[in-house]
């Protein structure tokens, strides 16, 4: 079972593990193709970018033609600038493409595009010299055709006029010609040498004229072939420029099926990853759902087996508990018929067969209860008592018990005890005693001389954390190492001559053990043949605090003022109660005054008996139904020949003081449980009857009345120590309880608190009477509305079960 609970675990976390694994493979993955997105798309924008660039120079450059258009017909020297800072521009540009291209080298093709655009600067400039040297020469024609102009009226020296459209210098020198021809040669040179001269003027300016069209025709070649290189330029810029655009173009697109290869290439990956994985989940699922379906029929065979143990173990224990029972009864009777035998006068031999017989019956009720408990212990129904109690006084109590009065062996006991011990601590003290009765008994059993010595100590481990540690050690016999190992098991005993000498049926120390471990403690033996044992006990106990021990000192050790018995007094008392078994134990300890009784369950019926008969005193509860007490009392006070009746409240009240009781007209009244010894005081100073000393409860007596979880010896003191009127309580107390536990389970059901608190509040002075003391605890809190757990109440429920049973075997005893 374990093992496939293992096995689960194993695959569930191998499965996650897995799926961890490749979730993080995934992931990895994932990031690894975002960051090559994110670079393409890095890349794209660049492509843009440089798309762009290459655009804007094309632009640029068509913009540089149409200036260096502009700039060869006007001559402009503005347009020269612009254009420079035109050609500037789509230079900067070119170096920025080049900059932006970190995977491919432009260089070269840059490179060759600024020289191209060097090439075309210098073209251009060659045709703006060559325009401006066009413009410079065509004065020849003009000054050509003002000197025809001459040759009509050349008698007006009007110069101004007529060269006005020469620029001055040239006008200057034209003008000074002609005036140093006509002044200094005026005289002299005849009107014919002066048509010679207009007409070699004529000449000069013809052959000017045609040198200057030569010089045209020249300066348009150049032209053409300059606009031819500019052209050839352009062209190759542009064809660069398409070059790198195409590239752009192509690398754009290369780069959107790298993308669109990725997105494919994952898309495979996601798929068949996530199949994995779906097939992975798929195959753990079915292997775990194996599992648990294996397990869960593990589980409930496991179930079956425990339910047949189970019942087994109830059938044993059912067994058990018919065999002890009418075992015991028949041997108490034979016990009690042996001692009444052995009053009577015997001889030496029947007395010795008489001895024989109680050894015999005392080792059958000794072996009975050994297997009671043993069954208990391992039906695990034997409950664990957390209550107070002073250890020192148990272990003294326990020797007191287990070694008889009369030694009939050279046997010393000797006591130690830690000064620690004398104190209030808390655990289970009839648990305790059983295991350290068992060691003692033992003790004295296998040791014929020397001495036993049993020692005490309270070791602190934690704020009230404590261990009780008790050590038996004996100079008896001695237990061999091999069995030492064994001693612990049941129905063991070193060997048969053992049994023979010392008795025994090997069930004590297995008892002890179990006891031992049931409250958490530990149990050691250390021995050697023939020198004695030892057997050490660590117990786990709470020490209680300075004020609680106080307190729990007077609960535990009540005035010791002894019980006195009444002489005859012949008087009448009614008793009024609604509890039986309080009611009950009321009338047996006013019957064993040798009181007349009447009862009654409630105060209206108390008065219809007051009606009837007339009383020496009335007992009553304050708590009841139909007619409380604190109303009977009112009605009681006002009638004339009952208003000076001795009246008793009896009540388990704590929250009503002496003056209230004694204000609403009660005499006396006493807090239940009270001592029996205490009422018998209260009727007694109220009656002026006299009361004498009353003989203790027999040690053997007093033994019996004491059980694992309840002591008797005061309900037993309240029947005047008459075991018929104490069965009659005990009757008395089972049939309330009985009911009152029933009608508890139905207001529990219910949640009904304040009928659950009534409920308490009856039963709780019986069961403190019997010192319950564990179910007083609980009753208690319900007492008080306080809210009980499911598990809490449950254990009540065991615990009066159980008290209850070992009660009912007690009255049948
Ligand atoms: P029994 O009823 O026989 O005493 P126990 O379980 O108490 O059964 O003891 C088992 C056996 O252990 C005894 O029979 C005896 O052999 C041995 N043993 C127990 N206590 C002592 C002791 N104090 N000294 C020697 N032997 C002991």
């Amino acid at each position: 079972m374990s093992n496939t609970k293992r096995n689960i675990t194993v695959k569930v976390v191998a499965g996650y593990l897995i799926v961890a694994i490749l979730a993080g493979l995934a992931v990895w993955y994932i990031y690894n193709q975002v960051i090559a997105y994110s670079e393409i798309a890095q890349s794209n924008t660049e492509n843009n970018q440089q798309l762009i660039l290459v655009s804007e120079i094309s632009t640029d450059l068509n913009e540089s033609e149409n200036i260096s258009r502009r700039l060869i017909q006007t001559g402009n020297e503005d347009e020269l600038d612009l254009y420079n800072a035109q050609i500037d521009t789509i230079r900067n540009k070119l170096r920025e493409l080049e900059q932006t291209y970190q995977d491919i080298d432009l260089e070269t093709e840059v490179d060759s595009m600024s020289k191209l655009l060097e090439k075309k600067t210098e073209n251009l400039k060659e045709l703006v010299a060559l325009r401006d040297t066009d413009r410079n020469t065509n004065y020849y024609s003009k000054a050509l055709a003002e000197l025809r102009n001459i040759d009509a009226s050349f008698k007006d020296y009007n110069y101004e006029n007529r060269f006005r459209n020469l620029k001055p210098y040239q006008k200057d020198v034209l003008i000074k010609w002609l005036e140093y021809s006509r002044e200094d040669n005026a005289e002299q040179i005849t009107s014919q040498r002066l048509d010679s001269l207009v007409q070699s003027v004529k000449r000069v300016l013809t052959d000017l004229e045609f040198a200057n069209r030569q010089f045209q025709n020249e300066v348009i070649q150049k032209e053409n072939q300059l606009l031819n290189n500019d052209m050839i330029v352009n062209q190759q810029l542009r064809r660069l420029l398409s070059g790198l655009e195409q590239k752009e173009r192509e690398n754009s697109v290369q780069r959107a099926q790298v993308f669109q290869e990725m997105l494919n290439e994952t898309q495979t990956i996601i798929i068949f990853g996530g199949s994995i994985i779906a097939i992975i989940i798929i195959f753990f699922i079915i292997n775990i759902i194996g599992d648990i379906t294996r397990s869960q029929r593990y589980r409930m065979e496991l179930e079956e087996a425990k339910e047949f143990a189970e019942s087994l173990l109830a059938r044993r224990e059912q067994f058990m508990a018919a065999i002890t029972h009418d075992l015991r009864s028949p041997l108490t009777t034979v016990m009690g018929y042996t001692d009444l035998i052995q009053k009577t006068g015997l001889d030496e031999k029947q007395k010795h067969y008489l001895t024989q017989i109680k050894k015999s019956s005392q080792f059958i009720l000794h072996l009975v209860n050994d297997l009671l408990d043993l069954s208990k212990l391992e039906a695990g129904k034997m409950l664990i008592e957390k209550i107070s109690f002073n250890p020192k006084k148990l272990i003294e109590d326990t020797i007191n018990n287990v070694i008889p009065a009369e030694k009939n062996k050279d046997v010393e006991i000797k006591v130690e005890f830690s000064p620690a011990t004398n104190a209030q601590i808390q655990g289970d003290p009839f648990r305790i005693k059983q295991i350290l009765a068992n060691l003692i008994s033992n003790a004295w059993k296998f040791t014929e001389k020397g001495h036993i010595l049993i020692s005490a100590e309270l070791i602190e481990k934690q704020a009230d954390d404590h261990i009780l540690k008790l050590k038996v050690k004996d100079t008896g016999i001695g237990i061999s190492k091999a069995m030492q190992e064994n001693i612990f098991e049941e129905f063991s005993q070193e060997n048969s001559s053992i049994e023979k000498r010392f008795g025994g049926s090997g069930l004590g120390l297995a008892i002890t053990k179990r006891l031992t471990e049931l409250l958490e403690g530990s149990i050691k033996v250390d021995s050697e043949p023939g020198k004695g044992s030892e057997f050490v006990i660590s117990i786990p106990v709470k020490k209680l605090s300075g004020a609680r021990e106080e307190i729990e000192k007077e609960e535990q050790e009540p005035e010791i003022t002894m019980p006195k018995k009444f002489e005859n007094i012949g008087l009448s008392a009614l008793i009024v109660d609604d509890e039986p078994g309080q009611l009950s134990l009321t009338v047996e300890l006013a019957k064993s005054m040798g009181f007349e009784i009447d009862t009654a369950s409630n105060g209206k019926i108390a008065l219809e008996k007051l009606s009837e008969k007339e009383y020496d005193i009335i007992l009553t509860d304050i708590q009841m139904p139909v007619l409380d007490g604190f109303d009977l009392i009112e009605i009681i006070r006002e009638q004339e020949e009952l208003k000076d009746l001795p009246v008793i409240a009896l009540s388990g009240r704590t929250d009503v003081s002496k003056e209230v009781y004694s204000r609403v007209g009660f005499n006396n009244n006493l807090l239940k449980p009270y001592k029996p010894g205490d009422l018998k005081k209260a009727i007694a100073e109220l009656l002026e009857i006299r009361y004498r000393k009353e003989d203790t409860i027999e040690k053997s007596k007093s033994e019996k009345l004491v059980g694992d979880t309840y002591d008797l010896s005061e309900i037993f003191e309240f029947s005047g120590q008459d075991e018929a009127a104490m069965q009659t309580i005990l009757q008395a107390f089972l049939e309330g309880a009985g009911e009152s536990l029933r009608e508890l389970e139905q207001a529990y059901k219910n949640e009904d608190q304040d009928r659950m608190g009534k409920l308490a509040h009856r039963m709780l002075p019986m069961l403190r009477q019997m010192k319950a003391r564990s179910i007083v605890q609980i009753l208690m809190k319900i007492e008080e509305r306080q809210p009980v757990k499911p598990a809490e109440f449950k254990d009540l429920k065991n615990r009066l079960n159980s008290l209850m049973a070992d009660l009912r075997t007690e009255t049948t005893v």
